[in-house]
Formats: C-alpha cells, sequence, structure tokens
C-alpha cells in the first residue's frame, strides 16, 4: 500500500486492518476514524501549530496520530493494546519534514487514567512550555478521562476532545436543559467548553451507535469560587441524586431538618419546588457552604 494516502483514508484503514488481521476491541472502546474531514475537522479545532506539544490518547492504527505529526506537532501518546505498537512503528511516516519520526512521537503503553504527566513526559517535552491534549476517546472511559485531565497536576493549554454527542451535549449543557447535571457542573468551574463539530457514526470503523462531537476545553482564566471544589462536586452530585424531583427533596439528605432547608432555599431567592437542574453554579456554590464539609 502506498504510504502517502493517509492512514485515516477508508481506502488505507482497511487495507492496515487486512494486513495486521486487526479486529477492533470493543472492550477498549475502539472505533478507528476513517474520515479526513473529520480527523482535518479535529487538528484545526486544536489550533496545532508547527513545535506543539501535543499529548494523544489512544492512537490507534495512527489516523489522527499522522495529521497531529504532518500539522507540525510533537506527539506523545498512551495506548493500551499491544498490537497497536507494531502497526504504528510499521506505518505512520519514517519523518517529517526531515526529522526523524523517533524525535516527533513517542508511544507509552500505559493506562491514561495512570499517567503520571511529568515524570512520563519530561524526557520527550518541555515541561516549561504548554502542552495540548488530543483525542479521539475510549467512549468507555470518556467521563473517567476528563476528571482525570481536570484533576491533572499539570495545566494544560486546552483539551481537544471527540466523545459521544450525548456526553459532549450534557459538558456544554447550561441551566434549565436536561443534559444539565453534575459533569456539566464540574467541568464548567475550571474550563470553557466549546462545541467544534459533530461527526457521523458512518465515519469509523466499526460503526458506533451514536454520533460523535469534538469540544475544546480551555481553562478558564478566572474560575468562579466554589469552596472546596471534591465538597462542592459531592454537594452538586447530592443534589442531583434524583433528577426529576425538587431541590427541597434532593436537600433531605444533605439537611435533615425542614426549617433549615426552607431557610437555605429561601435564601437562594428561589421557588421552593425548583428542580435542580434550573440552578446556576452560583447557586451550588451557595449551597455547599451551608453544608459541613465531609472529613
Ligand atoms: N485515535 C484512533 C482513531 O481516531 O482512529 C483510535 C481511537 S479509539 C476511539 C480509542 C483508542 O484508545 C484505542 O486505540 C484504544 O486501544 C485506546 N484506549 C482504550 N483504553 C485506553 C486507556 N485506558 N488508555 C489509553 N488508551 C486507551
Amino acid at each position: 500500500m502506498n504510504n502517502e494516502i493517509p492512514i485515516g483514508s477508508p481506502v488505507r484503514t482497511q487495507a492496515i486492518i487486512n494486513r495486521y488481521f486487526v479486529k477492533a476491541k470493543k472492550n477498549l472502546g475502539q472505533n478507528f476514524l476513517v474520515d479526513l474531514n473529520a480527523i482535518q475537522g479535529i487538528v484545526q479545532a486544536a489550533d496545532i501549530r508547527p513545535g506543539d506539544q501535543v499529548i494523544e490518547i489512544g492512537p490507534g492504527i495512527g489516523s489522527l496520530t499522522e495529521q497531529l505529526l504532518y500539522a507540525g506537532a510533537k506527539v506523545f501518546a498512551y495506548e493500551v493494546d499491544d498490537a497497536l505498537p507494531e502497526i504504528l512503528n510499521n506505518e505512520l511516516p519514517r519523518q517529517i519534514a526531515g526529522v526523524p519520526i523517533k524525535d516527533r512521537f513517542e508511544l507509552m503503553m500505559k493506562d491514561i487514567l495512570k499517567a503520571n504527566f511529568k515524570a512520563d513526559l519530561q524526557d520527550f517535552f518541555d515541561l516549561t512550555k504548554p502542552i495540548k491534549v488530543v483525542a479521539n476517546l475510549p467512549y468507555y472511559i470518556t467521563t473517567p478521562i476528563i476528571f482525570f485531565l481536570n484533576e491533572s497536576e499539570l495545566d494544560f493549554a486546552s483539551l481537544t476532545l471527540m466523545m459521544q454527542k450525548e456526553v459532549a451535549d450534557r459538558l456544554s449543557a447550561v441551566p434549565g436543559n436536561k443534559e444539565y447535571g453534575p459533569l456539566s457542573i464540574a467541568v464548567q468551574i475550571e474550563m470553557k467548553v466549546t462545541s467544534a463539530l459533530t461527526v457521523k457514526n458512518t465515519s469509523f470503523i466499526p460503526k458506533p451507535r451514536v454520533d460523535s462531537s469534538v469540544v475544546v476545553l480551555t481553562p478558564l482564566v478566572q474560575k468562579p469560587d466554589v469552596g472546596e471544589i471534591k465538597h462542592f462536586n459531592w454537594v452538586v452530585k447530592m443534589c442531583f441524586a434524583q433528577r426529576r424531583k425538587t431541590l427541597n427533596n434532593n436537600l433531605k439528605n444533605l439537611v435533615p431538618e425542614a426549617d433549615k432547608r426552607a431557610e437555605l432555599i429561601k435564601a437562594l431567592g428561589v421557588d421552593p419546588r425548583i428542580r435542580p437542574e434550573q440552578l446556576t453554579i452560583a447557586q451550588f456554590a451557595q449551597i455547599a457552604r451551608a453544608i459541613p464539609v465531609q472529613k
């Protein structure tokens, strides 16, 4: 097969699948992207410039990796499927703009959720310079990955992540939306969420059940004051324990006394029958402040 045909084109991907007897592993969330427009869309959404330092989660057979490299990025990738290093080694270009691939691409066989970014990256990246994360995520661990990156010791310049459309909708949901909930809030207190593009399920081999979306998350310059973050996120989760019930009902576990609950809801200046999905982040912060931090 002519290596000048991009890995992310259906014909090259199919040839790689045939050559290495690749069986997409469902338990690893493997859906390979075979849509060059979508791949370019991800690279553009991440605003990749020559010299950018990029962490890729799950390079698969390298379709997105290759385009990140051609856009000028230096890529450090985390992968867990032992069948893939051989494929990446053979199929990615040997050099990019005259630079040997080993200077531009490094693969670490490690679960992203066990990453120790500073130690893992120090020999390959300049940790004093910005680092971007770009990924077509394994969908079975989308939410844990977002939380893990959010809580990371490194301050990423941006996270450009492809995920199931319904999860992306939850990330960008605002009060009053039915998708608005603990995930939206946990992300929005730290990051600005921008929707970049939607990708049909026919753009993947094998075809997933649902369409996908790409979102770009960038750290907020001014974060809302929500107090201790773990406590805040826990209070939010408790308030959404039974989404269709009123806030008053959900608060029973946190504030057992009816009069204290009524006082707290009154202080929020809202209708006593309000449901949790109608509250703003500032109102959740007010509730969290009124509830003792669990030790
Ligand atoms: N980037 C490729 C593409 O766009 O075609 C593959 C994306 S596929 C949706 C997800 C990739 O993540 C797979 O290659 C899978 O093996 C890998 N993966 C699954 N679990 C992982 C984990 N815990 N840590 C790192 N990579 C993982």
